[in-house]
């Protein structure tokens, strides 16, 4: 258990100069980790199951910001939406709903990303363009009171390709402006795409926020 102190202060020197904040990706990884990088000032982290989350976030300091990054499921929203701070992967209404009743319940306003489908796998989640531009446009948001839509997020195919990568990082960034134009709204400023691998490819196509796990954390050798 040791973390990379030096790909940490590498990497935040790197986002800081580029305005791009670091979603510390910590699942399957020990508190003791995640201490380790707290203490080196990092307060953003990023899990992805919900039991995790909730058991980390009882036990690890209150000024942590938790980020949940993975495919969240609508009957789990209850677990988290009393503290969580941003929700990457909404990938649907259903979901959006849910999280609004919950926010309702903790009398909260839950920020959230929604999650466009830019891989070629059929295994990511998230909207099609068309059906998010669809879903903008109907004004629908809008009655999500306690949701603050804050941008998109995307998971670009697994592959070293650069090519492939930068056209979907490229088509999510000329999604997230149109959204941007389409809604007009200062709170919209979040574009979350990239991870260890393609950060830095996702940075120069016009990411905010990254979300890196291994070049951090080193490798995950579990897989829950
Ligand atoms: C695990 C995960 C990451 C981090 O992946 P690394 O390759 O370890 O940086 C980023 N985003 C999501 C959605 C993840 O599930």
């Amino acid at each position: 258990m040791l973390i990379q102190k030096e790909a940490y202060h590498k990497i935040k020197r790197e986002l800081d100069a580029a305005k791009v904040d670091l979603v510390a990706v910590s699942k399957t990884k020990p508190n003791e980790d995640i201490l380790a990088l707290y203490a080196l000032g990092q307060r953003l982290f990023g899990e992805n199951y919900v039991q995790e989350l909730v058991d980390k976030e009882a036990s690890l300091p209150k000024d942590i910001q938790w980020h949940f990054i993975g495919h969240l499921q609508s009957n789990k929203v209850k677990y988290i939406a009393p503290f969580v701070h941003l929700i990457h992967g909404v990938d649907g209404e259903k979901l959006l709903k849910e999280i609004n009743k919950q926010a309702i319940k903790c009398n909260r306003v839950i920020s959230c990303l929604l999650q466009v489908h830019i891989a070629k796998e059929e295994t990511k989640f998230g909207f099609d363009a068309t059906e998010l531009i669809d879903l903008v446009d109907s004004g629908q948001l809008a009655n999500y009171s306690n949701v603050v839509v804050k941008g998109l997020m995307g998971m670009a195919s697994f592959t070293e390709d650069q090519v492939i990568l930068k056209n979907e990082f490229e088509a999510l960034a000329t999604t997230f402006n149109q959204v941007k134009n389409k809604l007009n709204n200062v709170h919209f400023d979040t574009l979350s795409m990239g991870m260890s691998s393609d950060y830095a490819l996702a940075i120069k196509e016009g990411s905010t926020m990254v979300r890196i796990g291994s070049l951090l954390f080193g490798a995950r050798n579990l897989v829950l």
